[in-house]
C-alpha cells in the first residue's frame, strides 16, 4: 500500500503535521515551565526585597536562638515554648504571606540556623529536605534555585546575629501546581495532535489524490501508447508538470513509432530480398546456432527443417570440411569458399564473418547452385572429346589408306577401292563438320535472322517421302505418308524444318531392317501441327532414351558408325525445332519393335 505515491504523500503530510505539533507543544511546555520558574524568582525578589530582608535581619538580632535538646529516643527536640525565639520573624513572614502565594504546593518554613531543623512551617511539616539551597543557607549564603533540572523550586535566606546563623527562612515549591498545569496542557495537546493527525491524513489524502489521479491515468494511457494505440493520449493543454509530461510522452511515442516503422521497413526489405534471393542464406551466431535461413537455402540443402542445426556438425555432415574455428580468426573482408556435391546437385558455399561494432558476431553462409555450370562444363569437356574422337577416326582411316595407296605394286582395282574409302571418310568428316556448324549456328540462335518463308508442311512431307522412297526401296521398306487433317501454312526457315524431317525419316530408314514399314503422318491437334514418324525398326532400349538427344550419342556406337550417322542428327532436330519453331520433339520406343517420333509445331 505504501508503495504508491498517494499513500507516501499522505503519510509524509501526517508526519510533518504531527512533528510540527510536537515541536510546538514542546516549546509551549518549556515556555510554561520557564514562566513558572521566572514567576517564582520574581515573587521571591518582590517579597524578600531589601526592606523585608533588613527587617528580618533586625528581627534575628533581637530574638533568641532556638533551644534544642535530645530526648530519650535520641530525637532532636526544638523548644519553641518561648515565643520570643522566632515570633518576630514569623510575624514579618506572615505579614508578607499573601505575596508568597502560599498554596498546597508552596510553603515557607523557619529553620534552625545550625541544624536546618524546622522550627516553624506554614503547612505544619516537621522537617524539610536538605536541598542544595538549604545547605548553602546553612553555610550562610542566600540562594534561590528554580530550573528545569531541579525537582523543586526553593529559596533560603540565612538570618545572622554576630556571625551566628540563628534562623533560616526557607520557601519551597514542589512544583505540584506547575506539574498539574503542564499535565493538563499535555493532555490537551495530545488530543489536538491526534485530531490534527486524522484531519491532516484526510487533507493529505485528498491532496495526493489530486496529484496521483492524473499520473495514474497517464500511466494507463502511456501503456496503451507503448502498445501502439496512438489515440490513447492527446496533446495536453495545461502547462503544468503533468501537461509537460504528457507532451514529452507523446513526443517519445512518436519518435519511437517512427524509429520502429523505419526499422520494420528495413527489416521487411531485407526479409523480402532474402526470401526472394536465388541464393541460399544461412546465418549462425558465435555458438554455431542457426539464427536465420531463407527458403532457397532449405531447397538447395534439401532440408525442410533446418532450425536446430549446429554449424560444425552440419557442415561436416555435408562434407564441406569447415568449422567455426576456421572462420573466427579470418579477416573481416575475406571469405572462405567451398564446393560440395549434394546428391545430383553442385553447390558453391561462401563463408564470411558478420560484424557488429567491429567485432565478429556470427557467420553468414551464401549457397549458390552451380549445377548448371558444372553440367555445362562437363558437357563442354565431353563435346571436345567427342569431336576429337569423331574426327580422328575417319582421319586415321584416310591416313592409312593414303599411305597404302602410295605403296608400289597396288593394283588398279585396289587403287579405286582405296580412293573410294578415302572419299567416303572425307565425306563423313565433311558431314560432321557441317552438322557441327549447323549446331553452332543454332546455339547462337542465328536461325532467327534467316529470312522467313511460307511452309506448307503437307507438301514438304509429300516431296520428302517421294524423294526418300528410292532409299527405302533399296531395303525393300514401305515408306508412306498420310495427311490426317489439313495443316495450316506456317512461316519459318524452310531448309531448317526440311533438315529436321530428313534427319528423322532417314533415321527411321537406317534403323529399320529390310522389309520394314515407315509411316509418316501429319495432323492439326488444337493449336499444334503434329508430325509422327513411326517405324518397325530395332527400337531404342528404355535406359538409353533419356540420352538420345545428347550430342554424339549413339545407342550402339560401332554399328551406328557403319550406317554413316554422326550422332548429331537428333540434337540438331531438337535444337532446330525449339529455337526456330518454338516446337518440340518426343521419342517413344520399344526395343526390337519400333520407334515413334512426335514433332509438334505450334501455329502462331
Ligand atoms: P545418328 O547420326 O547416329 O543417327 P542421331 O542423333 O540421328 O545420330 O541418332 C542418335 C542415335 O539414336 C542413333 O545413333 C541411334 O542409335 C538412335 N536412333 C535414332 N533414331 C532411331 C530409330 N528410328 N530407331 C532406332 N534407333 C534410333
Amino acid at each position: 500500500m505504501f508503495k504508491s505515491i498517494r499513500w507516501k504523500i499522505t503519510g509524509l503530510f501526517v508526519i510533518l503535521v504531527v512533528i510540527t505539533e510536537i515541536i510546538l507543544s514542546a516549546c509551549i511546555l518549556i515556555g510554561t515551565v520557564n514562566y513558572f520558574h521566572k514567576d517564582f524568582k520574581e515573587t521571591i525578589s518582590e517579597v524578600f526585597n531589601t526592606d523585608t530582608k533588613n527587617e528580618l535581619y533586625e528581627a534575628a538580632k533581637t530574638v533568641a536562638a532556638p533551644q534544642e535538646y535530645v530526648d530519650v529516643n535520641n530525637n532532636v527536640i526544638i523548644d519553641t515554648s518561648s515565643q520570643e525565639t522566632f515570633e518576630k520573624i514569623k510575624y514579618i513572614m506572615d505579614y508578607n504571606i499573601s505575596g508568597l502565594a502560599i498554596s498546597k504546593s508552596r510553603f515557607y518554613a523557619i529553620l534552625d540556623g545550625k541544624s536546618g531543623n524546622v522550627v516553624y512551617s506554614s503547612n505544619n511539616i516537621e522537617s524539610v529536605e536538605k536541598t542544595a539551597v538549604v545547605n548553602k543557607a546553612l553555610e550562610g549564603e542566600e540562594t534561590i534555585k528554580a530550573s528545569i533540572s531541579s525537582r523543586v523550586m526553593d529559596y533560603a535566606i540565612p538570618l545572622k546575629s554576630n556571625d551566628n546563623i540563628k534562623y533560616i527562612v526557607y520557601v519551597n515549591d514542589n512544583e505540584q501546581t506547575q506539574n498539574d498545569f503542564v499535565y493538563s496542557m499535555l493532555l490537551i495537546m495530545l488530543y489536538i495532535i491526534v485530531a490534527s493527525a486524522i484531519v491532516s491524513a484526510l487533507i493529505g489524502n485528498i491532496l495526493s489524490k489530486s496529484i496521483t489521479t492524473p499520473i495514474q491515468s497517464l500511466t494507463v494511457n502511456a501503456k496503451k501508447l507503448a502498445d501502439g494505440d496512438m489515440s490513447a493520449l492527446s496533446p495536453a493543454e495545461s502547462d503544468d508538470e503533468i501537461g509537460n509530461l504528457t507532451n514529452s510522452l507523446l513526443y517519445l511515442a512518436n519518435a519511437k513509432r517512427e524509429t520502429t516503422e523505419a526499422i520494420q521497413n528495413e527489416k521487411t526489405k531485407v526479409e523480402t530480398i532474402l526470401q526472394n534471393m536465388n541464393d541460399g542464406i544461412l546465418a549462425f551466431d558465435m555458438k554455431g546456432k542457426l539464427i536465420h535461413v531463407n527458403p532457397e537455402a532449405k531447397r538447395l540443402l534439401k532440408r525442410e527443417y533446418l532450425d536446430d542445426i549446429d554449424f560444425d556438425r552440419f557442415f561436416k555432415e555435408i562434407n564441406a570440411n569447415i568449422s567455426l574455428g576456421d572462420l573466427v580468426y579470418m579477416k573481416p573482408d575475406v571469405s572462405i569458399e567451398r564446393e560440395i556435391k549434394l546428391d545430383d546437385q553442385y553447390l558453391h558455399l561462401s563463408f564470411a564473418n558478420s560484424m557488429t561494432n567491429n567485432k565478429v558476431s556470427g557467420v553468414i553462409v551464401l549457397i549458390h547452385d552451380i549445377t548448371k555450370q558444372e553440367k555445362l562444363e562437363h558437357s563442354r569437356r565431353d563435346f571436345v572429346a567427342n569431336v576429337s574422337h569423331e574426327l580422328r577416326t575417319p582421319l586415321t582411316t584416310i591416313k592409312s589408306y593414303s599411305e597404302t595407296l602410295s605403296l608400289p605394286n597396288i593394283s588398279r582395282e585396289q587403287q579405286v577401292r582405296f580412293a573410294n574409302v578415302i572419299v567416303s571418310e572425307a565425306d563423313r568428316m565433311a558431314n560432321i563438320i557441317s552438322d557441327l556448324l549447323t549446331l553452332s549456328e543454332l546455339d547462337e540462335n542465328q536461325a532467327y535472322i534467316k529470312p522467313s518463308e511460307n511452309i506448307d508442311i503437307r507438301k514438304m512431307l509429300e516431296n520428302l517421302v517421294d524423294r526418300m522412297s528410292l532409299q527405302a526401296k533399296k531395303k525393300e521398306q514401305t515408306l508412306t505418308y498420310t495427311s490426317i487433317t489439313d495443316v495450316p501454312i506456317i512461316k519459318g526457315d524452310y531448309g531448317c524444318l526440311e533438315r529436321v524431317f530428313v534427319n528423322i525419316i532417314s533415321n527411321a530408314l537406317k534403323y529399320t531392317p529390310n522389309g520394314g514399314t515407315i509411316e509418316v503422318f501429319s495432323s492439326r491437334v488444337y493449336s499444334d501441327i503434329t508430325v509422327k514418324i513411326k517405324d518397325t525398326g530395332i527400337g531404342i532400349p528404355a535406359d538409353k532414351l533419356p540420352h538420345i538427344f545428347d550430342r554424339f550419342y549413339r545407342v550402339d556406337k560401332a554399328r551406328n558408325r557403319d550406317t554413316g550417322g554422326t550422332g548429331l542428327g537428333l540434337a540438331i532436330a531438337k535444337q532446330s525445332l525449339e529455337s526456330s519453331f518454338n516446337g518440340g520433339i518426343k521419342i517413344t520406343s520399344e526395343y526390337n519393335k519400333g520407334t515413334e517420333v512426335t514433332i509438334t509445331i505450334p501455329v502462331k
